[in-house]
């Protein structure tokens, strides 16, 4: 394929050259004209309109003034010199100042002072006068008058692009505009006449122009639309071309019936009435593994939504049609935890169910392949041990992954090499995501939600505490234990600071233990160090109600299920992301009593960290929850979503382009749905688009 003009390497861009060219990929990812094009600038600074200085405020962002400058004065050391002027419109005056050129700025201030200049610059306040410091000057003139009344683009830069290449936000302004008028210089189309003309939408070129030297307000926001419409279709449109080639590609085991082990369970061992969500989704995953469609679903639900139930459920129609199933784990706690639940829920029912962890001994492994390959197993539970080539199935036919966000795509590929047909996949995942990042991270899967809750639970009270009020909280929790409950006490366990938290977590323990003395009470630790019988054993301890409180670092966060514990605590919560701690009170309110979440925090906490603890204090909505988290955030750092490069947007919000998503998502569909292929001439320049970006994808050789 002929090589485009603006695949050319940025080395070659006039006022570029190899030096700055090295900094301009190292430091921001530009390598050649098109990623310099793609490099779209993080706002915008109002230069339509001009303020007076009687309405200059302190804090105020920016101010573009008009008017006069006198009284240039170089002040100060001669090394430390700085030049200060006085700036005058006809409301009032204030003080301009510069601390770098100060020689050269009041020479050439002072030759100049007869004219008329606009000012540019963030004021503050100093002695209860106002100054500017290092404004941008321009004299008032026909060009530069015009000039200035625009939106200017802010880009981002780093020092060292700035101190050794001189590409401040300005220097990579003046890289872009004259590439915009260069001769060669040619955009094409990517989308459709058909939608552009449906969303009245600008022509990519045009938009390309705009992002960088828009017009005017109205005409950037059109360009936003268009620049954030196409990245989230072309996202939306690759997931779905996905998705409805298997779809149509990859035949799935066919589940016809309902038999016995279904519905002996559901007419004499199943604990509660389903929750009608939850009757809800077993009949949509029931309904996909009946279609001859290989099944990939995501069952999103919030914590305590009773998922593993659904997901029984469903095993059992598996082996109502001949075949085994499995349930992925991510953690050794969590397989024993499934395995604990499952095999009391399905006693004295002729199943056989298994375990195979990384700890379990060569012979127990030995007997469970045979017992695995015979078909004499029905379900196996575990961790990534499934995953290992040894472990062969007579005929799997469902895997259920507990807590997807842990395992990665070429993990779930292996689960499909498990029989001769793909089995069928259900990912289930209690990190509740917005919509929006459901669709992007997950929006080759089928979604199943359960958006109800088992009835008869009471809300769990969050409160906010801080840590001087330690001893009340203490005391708070002897209450609780004397009515014969449990507690959790979590601390946080960042990597980068990994011996700190665990002198924080040893503390912790010793000052509970001194607080909470035996023999009256009992107190287990669990955390990440510890060898895994370890860890297990005293995880029993406290699942049997020997110990009263479990303090643990994060380990617990997924899964782990105890009704009879009722507080849980969260030390330094300031220090976890928001569904995180979400996830953390969800081990709590399990049970039918009420339960309490006490997050503790030093005095000192940033805004955000303030606003962490009141929505988690205001709200048990994990969706909700989400929402926030995402726009504190953004999608990258959201948990449940690391390794994920499609959150890497350039322009497009998941926060707050939701309308613009679905959208996108729609019209992809519908255009899928009359050409799968791309091949309608009318699509021409989306397909080209589509296999540009497919192509970059496998592009590594940017990643040293
Ligand atoms: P999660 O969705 O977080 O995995 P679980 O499946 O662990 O939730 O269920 C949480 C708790 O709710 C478990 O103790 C489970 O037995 C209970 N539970 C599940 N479904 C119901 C229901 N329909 N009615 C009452 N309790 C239920
Ligand atoms: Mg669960």
């Amino acid at each position: 394929m002929q090589k485009d003009y603006l695949d050319t390497n940025i080395e070659f861009l006039k006022g570029v050259g190899t030096q700055r060219a090295d900094l301009l990929k190292k430091e921001l990812n530009i390598y050649s004209f098109k990623d310099l094009l793609q490099f779209y600038p993080y706002r915008y600074v109002d230069k339509t309109k001009f303020y007076k200085v009687k309405e200059v405020i302190s804090d105020q962002a920016f101010v573009q003034l008009r008017g006069k400058i006198s009284n240039v004065q170089l002040q100060g050391e001669k090394r430390k010199q700085r030049c200060v002027a006085t700036f005058t419109d006809d409301t009032g005056k204030l003080e301009l100042i510069w601390f770098q050129g100060a020689k050269w700025i009041s020479e050439s201030l002072r030759t100049q002072l007869s004219n008329e200049f606009v000012v540019f610059g963030k004021p503050s306040e100093f002695n209860g006068k106002f100054n500017i410091a290092h404004p941008e000057i321009d004299i008032v003139s026909d060009e530069n008058t015009t000039l200035a009344r625009s939106l200017q683009a802010v880009y981002n830069s780093t020092e060292h692009l700035k101190l050794r290449a001189g590409l401040d936000s300005k220097g990579i302004a003046k890289l872009i505009r004259p590439l915009l008028s260069a001769p060669n210089f040619r955009v094409e189309e990517t989308l459709s006449a058909d939608i552009i003309s449906r969303y009245q939408m600008l022509s990519k070129a045009e938009a390309v122009k705009q992002i960088h030297f828009p017009q005017n307000a109205e005409m950037l926001r059109k360009t936003e639309f268009r620049l954030k419409f196409e990245e989230l279709f072309f996202i939306q449109l690759k997931l779905l071309k996905q998705k409805g080639l298997r779809d149509t590609t990859t035949k799935g085991y066919v589940f016809s019936t309902v038999g016995d082990y279904f519905n002996n369970f559901y007419a004499n061992h199943l604990p509660f009435q389903l929750t009608n969500a939850q009757k809800r989704v077993i009949k949509e995953i029931r309904i996909d593994m009946g279609s001859g469609r290989q099944m990939n679903r995501l069952l999103q639900g919030d914590v305590g939504s009773g998922k593993t139930l659904v997901a029984l459920l469903n095993m059992l129609i598996a082996m109502d049609n001949g075949f085994q199933t499995c349930l992925m784990a991510p953690t050794e706690i969590l397989a024993n935890q499934h395995y604990q639940t499952i095999t009391e829920l399905l006693y004295g029912q002729n199943i056989v169910v298994g375990i195979l962890t990384g700890s379990k001994k060569t012979k127990h492994r030995r007997v469970l392949h045979e017992q695995l390959q015979s078909g004499e197993m029905h379900i196996l539970i575990g961790t990534h041990a499934l995953l290992e080539d040894e472990v062969q199935f007579k005929n799997l036919g469902l895997v259920v992954i507990d807590e997807q966000h842990r395992f990665g795509v070429a993990q779930r590929a292996k689960m499909w090499a498990k029989n001769i047909q793909p089995p069928h996949v259900l990912i289930m995942s209690a990190t509740p995501i917005p919509r929006t990042l459901a669709m992007t991270l997950y929006g080759d899967l089928d979604v199943s939600t359960i958006d109800e809750m088992p009835p008869g639970r009471k809300a769990i009270q969050t409160v906010h505490r801080f840590d001087t009020h330690r001893d009340r909280v203490f005391g708070f929790m002897r209450e609780q234990i004397a009515l014969g409950r449990q507690i959790y006490v979590v601390y946080p366990l960042i990597k980068e600071s990994e011996t700190m938290d665990y002198k924080d977590l040893m503390d912790g323990y010793e000052s509970i233990v001194r607080a909470f003395p035996m023999p009256k009470y009992n107190v287990s630790i669990v955390h990440g160090k510890m060898k895994a019988d370890a860890k297990d054993y005293e995880m029993q301890r406290f699942v049997k109600g020997e110990t009263n409180i479990m303090v643990a670092t994060t380990v617990i966060e997924v899964g782990v299920n105890v009704p009879n514990a009722s507080v849980m605590v969260i030390e330094s919560a300031e220090r976890f992301g928001l569904s995180q701690l979400h996830q953390l009170r969800g081990r709590v309110g399990r049970g039918v009593e009420q339960s309490y979440c006490i997050l503790m925090t030093s005095f000192k906490l940033s805004a955000e960290g303030r606003l962490r603890m009141d929505t988690m204090v205001r709200t048990n909505d994990g969706f909700e929850i989400a929402e926030v988290d995402l726009k504190l955030r953004g999608p990258g750092d959201m948990a449940g979503t690391t390794q994920s490069g499609v959150l890497d947007l350039a322009i497009a919000d998941l926060a707050k382009d939701s309308q613009i998503l679905y959208a996108a998502r729609n019209i992809a569909s519908e255009l899928l749905s009359e050409d799968i292929n791309l091949m309608k001439p009318e699509n021409a320049a989306i397909a080209k688009q589509y296999n540009r970006s497919i192509g970059s994808e496998t592009n590594w050789s940017r990643i040293s």
